[in-house]
């Protein structure tokens, strides 16, 4: 079977191509919702997906390829010009980061410090339940030397948009994701900090080239207009009924992207660092183990064949796993991708590691998630069994499910 092959016999869901291709370069497929397009706050009913071009390389790819022709000395100096202009010597805080204690921010958060002499703020956004590695890699990253915000919403909203994000959307990280994306512009408007700086650009691995091209962040990501805000929905339900669940408007506060009208005045603007210099989890990984002390998993992480991606809540697991369920794609494709385009790992490797390892299920977190969510199994398995697209799986006579269309 061709992995092209398509069937009008088959109803999709998700607003997916309903033809699957896979990238000829790396092990990613068309099925795959573009992340910036996904923590909009607007609504779309269609989204933009990893597009390809006439060869069949995807686009992420491509600007892996271009990436190579980049003069870094030159981007470096940009760099320097940006962190020149917001500077400062008078003891106030000069950038925001965007922190977790993982490598990348770490990273991200020593050389700002250390290499370009900047006052850092780093602010972390609390994870749903933090892992024991996780919350010792976020000591870490403070005993290293460096001041932080922790900001931890309400856990009984958290906790409700969670669930009604899970029943609604089958995406359990979406009130995270949100809440991550507002955190930093939140800040820097509090404590009159003009620039934030993020690690990687988000859309450098999936989406389309030009989106790429950008140091800064958009700020319809983060920030709306007083007009704009009514129509917000958080865990696929408009602010309105969300009454209903107890919840408030003050409640959500922290759910909400910022006043467009203050981000102006406060002029924040987000940056992202992997614009500016050559962007490697491999290598932000030693420097974060060498510089701040932060550690691996003592065991792979569930889904993938590595130990250093993103492990600090007990939660994480489960979003891998739902957009495997969704998109046909988990963990281990987007990781695998990562390496093949970076020449960690050749293609036929990354194949291979997807087969043994995307679908796996994150058995270790299993029961904390169900409690999290206050739902029974089955009530977990039905959610998970309806969020199948006929496109992407085939239900089989013993009761287990088969992907339809398969790396190769
Ligand atoms: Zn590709």
């Amino acid at each position: 079977m061709g992995s092209s092959q398509t069937s009008n016999r088959y109803s999709v869901k998700w607003g997916l191509p309903e033809e699957v291709q896979f990238c000829k370069k790396c092990v990613m497929s068309n099925q795959v919702p573009s992340a910036v397009i996904e923590t909009r706050h607007k609504n779309t009913d269609k989204k933009p997906t990893l597009t390809f071009d006439e060869d069949g390389i995807c686009h992420a790819c491509r600007w892996a390829e271009m990436k190579d022709s980049i003069n870094w000395s030159e981007r470096e100096k940009e760099l320097q010009d940006l962190l020149d202009m917001h500077r400062r010597n008078d003891g106030h805080y000069d950038v925001i980061v965007p922190s977790s204690g993982g490598k990348d921010s770490s990273f991200a958060a020593h050389m700002l410090k250390h290499k370009y002499g900047m006052h850092p703020l780093t602010v972390t956004w609390a994870p749903h339940i933090y892992t024991e590695i996780g919350w010792q890699n976020f000591q870490n990253l403070i005993h290293a030397g460096f001041d932080n915000v922790l900001i931890t919403p309400n856990g009984r909203v958290h906790r409700t948009l969670t669930k009604l994000a899970f029943k609604n959307l089958v995406h359990p990280f979406q009130p995270f994701i949100i809440g991550q994306k507002n955190v930093a512009p939140r800040l820097s408007i509090e404590k009159s900090v003009s620039l934030i700086i993020y690690g990687e650009n988000p859309a450098e691995a999936n989406s389309t080239v030009g989106n790429n091209s950008s140091p800064i962040m958009d700020r319809e990501h983060y920030a709306i207009s007083q007009e704009d805000l009514k129509d917000v929905r958080l865990g696929g339900v408009s602010l309105q009924e969300l009454e209903s669940y107890g919840i408030s408007r003050a409640d959500l506060n922290l759910y909400l992207p910022v006043d467009i009208q203050r981000v102006v005045e406060n002029r924040t603007e987000a940056h992202y660092l992997s614009y500016y210099v050559k962007w490697d989890p491999q290598a932000n990984f030693y420097y974060a183990a060498e510089n701040v002390g932060f550690k691996v998993n003592p065991e792979r992480t569930e889904g993938t064949y590595s130990k250093y991606a993103s492990l600090d809540d007990k939660i994480d697991g489960f979003h891998y796993f739902t957009t495997y369920i969704k998109f046909g794609l988990g963990r281990a494709s987007y990781d695998a991708s990562q390496e093949i385009r970076r020449g960690h790992i050749t293609r036929e490797e990354g194949v291979a590691l997807v087969k043994k390892y995307d679908g796996e299920f994150p058995r270790k977190y299993f029961k904390d998630f169900l409690e999290y969510m206050d739902i029974p199994e089955d009530g977990f398995w039905k959610i998970i069994d309806g969020a199948r697209s006929e496109h992407l799986w085939r239900s089989m006579d013993d009761g287990t499910w088969q992907l339809r269309h398969q790396v190769q």
